[in-house]
């Protein structure tokens, strides 16, 4: 019994030895064959390590250092990333982290912290479904056949029509920062206001014509008819900066002192001293202004408060001179 372990243990022993040989070998194999890289690692604390190592793999080589990943910490790249000689290991925060990746998502534009953070503040959306008025047209059928005396009769009330639009807005920061329309429904149809301008004297005759006269007008309206009405999108405004910019001293373009109740703003197609009747009053156009052009009026009230009560209305406005 006793030889036989004697034997058994020099055979180990042996076997140990001969291990040991084949392991130093190896070893010597593998510092020829192995590189040695120079790797920096970075700790989320901003301390910077540098270190030689064979080895490739990222967990790897943290664990060589003895670097434990706190929970909170992430690491770049990858734990089970390789990595190549003179690369970088990154340790941060996860948030950090996520900045990191937004970073390289802005295709390679830099930013600000401040400005990233703000792009990342939270976007609310919010489908909004508003009712929104449809304005009437004014139509006007002149049948006076170019008499000189003429009287204005509306053949039929303009109604304003509803619809029902729908609308994506996007608040950051509970501000409006995006509207999309999304879709439009109609509610109800406006009905166009229509106004028949006859001469004044009607006699027997004529009266007995009206009918094929206002009919063949018909053709005749779409060309001479909205000269003297049109709807106007119709704003107030007043002396102050907010309204008037650095114009804001009082004075009208064409030098008259503003006068509420007179003066309104117009596009230059109606020159000043024309008097436009809107809602029965008789205005003057006196004013001019940057965005009053096209179908646009603009109001002169005296104070601002009365000018935003004013809101925005579409309005018949009539031409008269
Ligand atoms: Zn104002």
């Amino acid at each position: 019994m006793q030889k036989k372990n004697k034997r058994e243990f020099t055979l180990i022993k042996v076997i140990i030895i001969c291990l040991i040989l084949i392991l130093l070998s190896g070893v010597g194999v593998m510092a020829v064959t192995t590189k040695v890289n120079t790797v920096k690692i970075e700790m989320s604390n901003g301390y910077e390590l540098t270190v030689l190592t064979p080895k490739t793999n990222v967990k790897e080589i943290l664990e060589d250092n003895n670097i434990i990943l706190e929970n909170n910490e992430k690491v770049i790249p990858g734990l089970e990333e390789e990595i190549a000689e003179n690369k970088t290991i990154t340790i941060t925060d996860k948030s950090n982290q996520e900045i990191e990746v937004a970073k390289v998502s802005e295709s390679g534009i830099e930013m600000t912290l401040d400005t990233l953070l703000d792009a990342y503040s939270t976007i609310v959306e919010k489908i909004e479904v508003i009712e929104e008025a449809i304005p009437f047209e004014t139509i006007t059928k002149d049948v006076s056949n170019g008499s000189s005396s003429t009287k204005n009769k509306v053949l039929q009330q303009g109604v304003e029509g509803k619809k029902r639009v729908t609308y994506k807005v996007k608040y950051q920061n509970d501000e409006e920062i995006e509207r999309t329309q999304i879709s439009e429904e109609v509610i109800q149809e406006p009905v166009d206001k229509i106004i028949q301008v006859s001469s004044k004297v009607t006699s027997s005759r004529s009266s007995t014509t009206t009918r094929s006269a206002s009919s063949s007008s018909q053709t005749s309206s779409s060309t001479s008819s909205s000269s003297t009405v049109k709807v106007y999108k119709v704003t107030a405004y007043c002396s102050c900066s907010k309204c008037c910019g650095s114009h804001a001293n009082g004075y009208t373009a064409s030098g008259t002192r503003a006068t509420a109740g007179r003066t309104v703003a117009a596009p230059s197609n109606l020159a000043f001293g024309t008097q436009l009747n809107i809602n029965g009053k008789t205005y003057v156009v006196e004013d001019r202004g940057g965005a009053i052009t096209g179908n646009r009026i603009d109001i002169y009230v005296s104070s601002h408060s009365e000018a935003l009560a004013w809101g925005v209305k579409y309005l018949p406005v009539q031409i008269e001179n």
